[in-house]
């Protein structure tokens, strides 16, 4: 059994000289510790640029299943919502072993999720972390509205925070008004990258050794582009 696995490592490893930067489709071990924070996040960049364009990497999933199976070198992480329609693997067009995804209704962070993080940063080497909301969001929308039911009550209230950063001057407060929705959800993504940055002694440590870059983002559900905010960006600079 060990032929064929020292044979599909030696085929990742080829495969991630070979690629150029933007198809990031196999990494390995040495292509990870090369990268930047800003070469991963780039790739990001250029991901979406690839997937609004239309021209996704056309993959051989099966062949990247074979080639990532003795291990897993991620260039990052992306914090998304549950929403069927945002899937990061796709908005990114990355392959399999590219990336961590967190995902839940409202991408918001609580200590399980940054607890996963320092996983996915500190002992796994992912490069980037990328917080993206969405418009749209029915989550957000769900909260502005105080919508209850079940755990969900629990779920839509950890975006209470941003509703409150929202000025009051901004009518009416539900999802009949789509500008007010809209200025919830980046609220929400903004105070989720401080969230993360604040409760984790561990991320904020390797940003500032230069060794992870955070950032957040919306994704258009009209366009599929991910707009990044460049006041969210922490060890990163815009491409
Ligand atoms: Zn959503």
């Amino acid at each position: 059994m060990k032929t064929p696995k020292l044979l599909s490592f030696a085929t990742a490893a080829i495969a991630a000289v070979i690629l150029p930067p933007t198809l990031s489709a196999v990494t390995s071990a040495e292509a990870q510790k090369a990268m930047t924070p800003q070469d991963a996040f780039e790739a990001l960049y250029h991901g979406n640029e690839r997937f609004v364009s239309g021209v996704s990497v056309n993959r051989d999933l099966g062949a990247e299943v074979a080639a990532t199976s003795t291990g897993q070198y991620p260039l990052g992480v992306v914090l998304a919502c549950l929403d069927s329609r945002t899937t990061p693997e796709n908005m990114f067009d990355t392959g399999i072993g590219d990336i961590f995804v967190g995902r839940i209704a409202g991408n918001f962070a609580d200590e399980e999720m940054i607890g996963s993080f320092e996983f996915a940063h500190k002992l796994a080497g992912a490069k980037v972390l990328a917080v993206v909301g969405h418009t749209q969001c029915g989550a957000v929308k769900g909260a502005c509205d105080g919508a209850k039911m079940g755990n969900l009550t629990r779920t839509l209230a950890q975006l209470n925070a941003a509703i409150e950063e929202v000025p009051a001057s901004v009518k009416p407060r539900n999802s009949k008004n789509p500008a007010y929705v809209q200025k919830v959800a980046d609220a929400n993504v903004r105070l989720t990258v401080q969230e993360i940055l604040d409760e984790s002694d561990v991320l904020r440590d390797m940003v500032e050794a230069g060794e992870l870059g955070v950032i957040g983002g919306m994704y258009d559900l009209e366009t599929g582009k991910v707009t990044f905010f460049e006041d969210t960006a922490h060890g990163l600079k815009m491409p």
